[in-house]
């Protein structure tokens, strides 16, 4: 038999197939040493074959298997070759997205511990008064820890009754369970009329794609947990994808008390050893439920019978470094290939994702209302033009002071919600909100202060830093948001007796940082929470009543075509962590601009209201989801040797363009506009296409141009464009 292996160097050189003589215990799948250029290096078998392609005789041959039970099974191996097509990315790099990191440097292995088995029963001297004891024992347990038993009867005692045959030892695996610390717990709800009805008509559907859009707080998790359940009982496995594991230790939780050890959990803030072990309980099907971030979407299971996609709309969901893999398209394909069904669920769906679903490409459940029809929280708008006219400077409106107030004096808790996001932001006049916008592209501009100018990402466009309000002469512009750490000094002052606890980059540290303050908060350790982006997500604390949302327009005017879909995503979820329990809850929502369509669809709760008029702004200004944006990233150390990779790049797609110059709506190539990061000099070819017809051409014409020295590499709508 003939091995085709692809070897683990992610070079483009070697991305192809090498053949091996096939040697037992091998399979297709199956990882494996290999003699390569007078070295030994790790492989893969693809593909298992009579014959040879090459002179047989010649081949080398494969000199062991790394494990028992090859690593892929055979959806996996096909996935590689799909993925690696999509995304026209070398299978070396595709096949590293399958496992542990430290799997694959063979850093990490399997954790074993003794067993004492009763063997036969044999003389002991009277004398011995141990090994007669220990032996007693064993006659009646059968089994027991080796370590355990030295601890009771000596080590002596015990070696002898090994050595005369009476014990055996053996070694058995210890599974390294991550979280097993958290207490399990999780209250089963009966399903509510609406909850069954949307189980019920997500399994009668025939689409593979079905859309749960429910509010926040509708019950959308005994929804998916219900289907998971419904799954195992068909001896069936699933996937559970979450935007950050970390975030959502509550998820964890109620999975882990729902299903027990038939869950595993994958994510990177995991030891190499607990990463290691779930992910081989999940191959051995020992677990069935692979629960994680957006590398879980590649878990090693089999039969699969749901995958469920929580937060859909969560930017984390597109990878960010080779292969940059939308996490929903890799699990319509496992869902299709499965014959199963992908769950994307959401209280604010991407509108791509939405208008897939009117068009009945998706099935579409909504559940307007929250569980026992508890109400959405009440939202108060402060207009901080206003404010700032009235001489207040400090970041809190005064309808925000009153009310939290009013939430300490009840016992209450509160959540402060601060919009940061990147380093890069965008200008707004204090006094009368006018932003400053890119005159061709009607994005917001983005402030650059190593040139301290005003740059469009869009089309490159460059403007000098404004120095007054262009539309009333003010000189309040603000360009950076207030920190975090300068907003709790500032409640200090107002609430002395307050216990503050802050959430951003700076406190979630460690490997279980974010864990930590979430867990103090919901413990009542704290009245006051303030953070990032980190306190949007899903959270369930019951006695939060009131969420601030210090600056909702922030992230409404970054330069980026999804602000409005963001800042309407934003400020929906985070109201939605208000008034969860029997207290009905308040939202205090400041901004500059009170009249933004964006904030009034989302103050009035109207997703629909948000979509019909955002797509009709994406559909006339030809943006996604009608229009594609590809940018060709071209970066290296030497910027002289980037500048002429992008030149290749560029005359190989410029024949592209002269082709079909009707699909493009926008075509240009320039630096990108942050010149340099991690020491590499940038560039990009940035393109508007009408369709995706062009997207494999882009592909080829671009990726095949990186080198040793510059990385040449497509991005999709990228959520970034600095
Ligand atoms: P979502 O994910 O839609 O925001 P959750 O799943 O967190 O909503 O549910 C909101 C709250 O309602 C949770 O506290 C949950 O325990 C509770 N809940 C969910 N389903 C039921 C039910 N059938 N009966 C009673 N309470 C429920
Ligand atoms: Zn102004
Ligand atoms: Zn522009």
């Amino acid at each position: 038999m003939t091995a085709e292996v692809i070897v683990d160097i992610a070079h483009s050189e070697v991305d192809k197939i090498f053949e091996y003589r096939a040697i037992d215990g091998v399979f297709a799948g199956s990882r494996v040493k290999v003699p390569f250029g007078g070295r030994v290096v790790d492989g893969f078998v693809m593909r298992l074959k009579e014959g040879s392609d090459f002179d047989s005789s010649k081949l080398k041959s494969i000199l062991s298997a790394v494990d028992d039970v090859p690593a892929l099974n055979a959806e996996c191996l096909k996935l590689v070759d799909d993925v690696s097509a999509r995304y026209h990315c070398p299978k070396a790099l595709v096949l590293r997205l399958f496992l542990p990191g430290e799997m694959r440097k063979g850093t990490v292995r399997e954790l074993y511990k003794n067993v004492a088995l009763f063997a036969k029963d044999v003389q002991v001297s009277p004398r011995a008064k141990a090994q007669a004891a220990a032996l007693g024992y064993m006659k009646e347990a059968l089994r027991a820890d080796y370590t355990d038993l030295c601890a009771k009867f000596g080590r002596g005692a015990v070696f002898e009754l090994v050595k005369k045959g009476a014990l055996s030892l053996e070694k058995e695996r210890v599974a390294r369970t991550p979280y097993a610390a958290i207490a399990a717990e999780s209250p089963e709800h009966a399903l509510t009329e609406a909850q069954k009805r949307a189980v019920e008509s997500i399994c009668a559907s025939d689409k593979t794609v079905q859309l749960l859009h429910g509010v926040t707080g509708s019950g959308k998790t005994e929804i998916y947990l219900t289907l998971i359940a419904k799954t195992l009982k068909e001896g069936k496995s699933a996937i559970f994808l979450v935007p950050e594991i970390a975030l959502t230790p509550q998820m964890f939780k109620q999975l882990r008390a729902r299903f027990g050890e038939s869950a595993a959990i994958l994510h990177s803030g995991l030891s190499a050893g607990e990463k290691f072990d779930e992910w081989w309980r999940l191959r051995t099907g020992e677990a069935k439920i692979a629960i994680g971030a957006r590398s879980a979407v590649f878990a090693p299971v089999e039969n699969v019978g749901v995958i469920v996609m929580d937060e859909e709309h969560d930017q984390s969901y597109v990878s960010e470094s080779s292969p940059r893999y939308r996490t929903d398209e890799i699990a319509r394909l496992r869902a299709e290939y499965n014959g199963c069904k992908l769950v994307l669920g959401s209280a604010t769906p991407s509108v791509e994702t939405y208008l897939k679903a009117r068009e009945g490409e998706y099935g579409l459940l909504e559940l307007p209302e929250r569980i026992n029809a508890r109400p959405l929280p009440e939202m108060i708008v402060a207009d901080m033009r206003r404010e700032v006219r009235r001489g207040n400077n400090t970041p809190f409106s005064a309808a925000l002071r009153d009310e939290l107030a009013e939430c300490l004096e009840k016992g209450k808790q509160a959540i402060l919600f601060i919009n940061r996001r990147g380093f890069a932001q965008s200008v707004i006049c204090r006094e009368c909100g006018y932003v400053a916008k890119c005159a061709s592209c009607d994005v917001s501009l983005t402030y650059h202060s190593e040139e301290n100018c005003l740059k469009c990402h869009y089309c490159g466009a460059q403007y000098h830093m404004l120095s007054a309000c262009p539309e009333c002469g003010s000189v309040h512009l603000s360009y950076t948001g207030t920190g975090t750490q300068k907003i709790v000094g500032e409640l200090k002052k107002l609430f002395p007796s307050a216990r503050i606890l802050r959430m951003d980059n700076d406190t979630t540290s460690g490997k279980e940082g974010h864990y930590k303050i979430l867990k103090a908060f919901s413990e009542r350790e704290a009245d006051i929470l303030v953070g990032t982006q980190m306190v949007a997500k899903g959270h369930d604390f019951p006695a939060v009543t009131l969420v601030g949302i210090l600056d909702a327009d922030m992230s409404l005017h970054f330069s980026d075509y999804r602000s409005g879909e963001r800042t309407f995503q934003l400020v929906t979820q985070v109201a939605g962590r208000s008034g969860r329990a029997e207290e009905p809850g308040k939202v205090v929502l400041q901004t500059y601009d009170p009249e933004n369509y964006i904030l009034r669809f989302a103050v009035n709760n109207d997703y629909k209201g948000f979509f019909g008029h955002e797509i009709s702004l994406r559909k006339a200004t030809a943006f996604p989801p009608f229009a594609k944006i590809v940018r060709v990233m071209v970066t290296a150390e030497d910027d002289k040797k980037a500048l002429e990779t992008l030149k290749e790049v560029w005359f190989s797609l410029k024949e592209l363009y002269d082709g079909r110059p009707g699909e493009f709506l926008f075509f240009n190539k320039m630096r990108a506009p942050v010149k340099r990061i991690q020491n590499k000099f940038r560039y990009q070819v940035l393109m508007r296409l009408k369709s995706d017809k062009l997207l494999p051409e882009v592909y080829a014409r671009s990726v095949p141009h990186t080198s040793r020295d510059v990385l040449v590499y497509v991005e999709e709508n990228p959520n970034n464009l600095s």
